[in-house]
């Protein structure tokens, strides 16, 4: 398995409850794992489901997330529209910290047997016969080929395996999101997360554990590649643009208390989905087979979601079946087909 993102992580835990044994590799240090500032933090009140599955609900439960009560959006208006969680039957949902949920899911990962190994990638990958012929880089790891009877690419975005092997993606739409986080002095009191049009693209920003806040500015290549870049003095003067993100982040007596955590950083935030998600001998998972527009805030569910189902499917393989690879493929491409329909009709309104 490619990848210890939240996909993998949790692809790895759903096989090896079914007794199947995974190795999991990841390119990044344990080091570059455990502190990584990542975008993507908002998890619905449906994902407790989904925890007490990956039977990590208890540790969720203890650790130091944020409650988040609602989503406000200002949507090419000045009146606010509120979603309110209160309303879901689950309750409230959660701004998560990225790094501490990640390294919950790889511990629970690891105390189920699976073999974890971080700053390791790929060398050459080669189908021969029923098998793979896999070379790993790392400095502690045998760099000769060892045989794999499947390959499972949780990689995100990259999609490395899947591109390996000339599998391309199909667009739904282009999108960047400029992204920084911000260490604020005094907390924000409203939980909720803030969604905000400008003119040349939108606003996100939410309050995340230890007094920060996750900001990212969404825009389209085609029309921003060359205004909107990675300076500070640009990501700022974006802000600024901005009358309630902008408003929120100077706090109640305006003080603007807050630092930028690390530079601000330009990230993909397009939709799409391989042409393939799956082919003989290995499938795709997470990011890494399709990928949600941020407004969504389902990129985490969907590649646990994915997960479940990925494991499901190998692991029917494994037994005999010809048909669940399929029926993973028609899954995904429904959902995204169902996604999109959403997404359109977000962008019309
Ligand atoms: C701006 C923005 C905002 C978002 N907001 C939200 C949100 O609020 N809520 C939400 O649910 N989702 C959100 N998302 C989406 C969410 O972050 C992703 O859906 C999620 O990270 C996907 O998890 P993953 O495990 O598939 O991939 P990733 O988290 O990207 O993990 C991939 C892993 O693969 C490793 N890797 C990559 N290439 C290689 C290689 N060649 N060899 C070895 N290892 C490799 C990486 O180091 C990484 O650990 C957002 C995304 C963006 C861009």
């Amino acid at each position: 398995m490619v990848g210890l993102g939240p996909a993998g992580c949790a692809v790895a835990n759903f096989l090896a409850r079914l007794g199947l044994e995974v190795v999991a590799i990841d390119r990044s240090t344990e080091a570059q794992l455990s502190t990584r500032l990542r975008i993507g933090e908002s998890l619905p009140p449906d994902a407790k489901h989904l925890l007490k599955q990956l039977d990590v609900w208890q540790n969720f439960e203890a650790a130091n997330h944020e409650k988040c009560y609602g989503n406000q959006a200002y949507w090419h208006s000045d009146k606010p529209t509120f979603h309110d969680f209160m309303k879901h039957p689950q309750g409230h949902g959660w701004h998560i910290d990225r790094a501490e949920f990640e390294q919950m899911l790889r511990d629970k990962a690891k105390n189920l047997g699976v073999a974890i190994h971080a700053d390791t990638s790929i060398g050459e990958l080669v189908r021969d016969g029923d098998i793979w012929q896999v070379s790993l880089k790392n400095n502690d790891l045998c760099p000769a080929p060892r045989e794999f009877s499947f390959v499972i690419d949780a990689t995100g975005r990259q999609s490395w395996v899947a591109r390996k092997l000339a599998i391309e993606r199909l667009y739904e739409s282009e999108q960047l999101a400029l992204v920084a986080f911000l260490q604020t002095g005094q907390d924000l009191k409203d939980s909720t997360s803030l969604v905000e049009t400008v003119e040349n693209g939108w606003w996100y920003s939410a309050k995340i554990p230890n007094g920060r806040v996750a900001t990212a500015f969404m825009f389209d290549p085609r029309q921003q590649q060359k205004t909107v870049t990675a300076g500070v003095e640009n990501w700022q003067s974006l802000l600024a643009q901005s009358q309630h993100t902008a408003k929120r982040l100077a706090g109640l007596n305006n003080a603007c208390e807050y630092e930028l955590l690390a530079p601000p950083k330009i990230v993909a935030a397009d939709s799409g989905i391989l042409q393939q998600v799956y082919g003989e001998g290995w499938l795709a998972v997470g990011d890494a087979a399709m990928t949600y527009d941020p407004i969504a805030s389902h990129g985490l569910m969907m590649s646990m979601v994915s997960a479940r189902d990925a494991a499901g499917a190998i692991n029917g393989l494994v037994n005999g079946r010809d048909d669940t690879m399929k029926m993973y493929a028609q899954r995904m491409c429904e959902s995204f087909m169902q996604y999109c329909e959403l997404r359109r009709a977000f962008y019309r309104a």
